[in-house]
């Protein structure tokens, strides 16, 4: 942990790591993606045919999906990135929750030159698949992460058991 580091323990940057750290746990902060540059590219490769998009979403979800139950539930600042995934999976059938924006408490972040202290506030943005459309999800894009594709097909066996009942 470079936060433990005594020697960065008063410094700007030693606070900004231990600040950001349990946000980096809980993946609210992470934003492997941004929109503003995929934008140009996506309507001429991600756009293409299914078997694109698929690939494209896959690779997000890999990234920025998490599972728990049958909550299959994507995290992202970017609302606009989070809206094209929605459409994306839309024309693949799969149906998904409303979009839902959460304010995460402000990080605060105090100068040691000038001892002003400033607070960030980012809005994170979120949505989950119905779960009647977790099947469809793991039959056409599906996750090559193995902790997460072990547990999506957990809860598929799930959701097709209560199914038959
Ligand atoms: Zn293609």
């Amino acid at each position: 942990m470079p936060g433990k580091n005594p020697r960065q323990k008063n410094s700007l940057q030693g606070k900004m790591e231990r600040e950001k750290g349990p946000m980096d746990r809980s993946g609210l902060q992470r934003t492997t993606i941004q929109f503003s540059l995929l934008k140009p590219i996506a309507s001429k490769w991600i756009d293409h045919c299914d078997k694109c998009k698929s690939v494209f979403l896959r690779a997000f979800y890999d990234g920025e999906g998490s599972i728990s139950g049958h909550n299959l539930t994507v995290y992202n600042t970017e609302r606009d990135l989070l809206a094209y995934v929605r459409r994306l999976l839309d024309s693949f059938d799969i149906e998904t929750l409303p979009l839902s924006v959460m304010t995460r408490a402000g990080t605060r972040l105090t100068d040691p030159k000038t001892g002003k202290t400033y607070f960030r506030k980012d809005d994170c943005f979120r949505f989950s698949i119905r779960t009647r459309s977790l099947l469809t999800f793991s039959q056409s894009i599906g996750l090559t992460i193995k902790r997460k594709q072990t547990r999506l097909s957990q809860a598929c066996l799930e959701i097709k058991q209560r199914s038959l009942l």
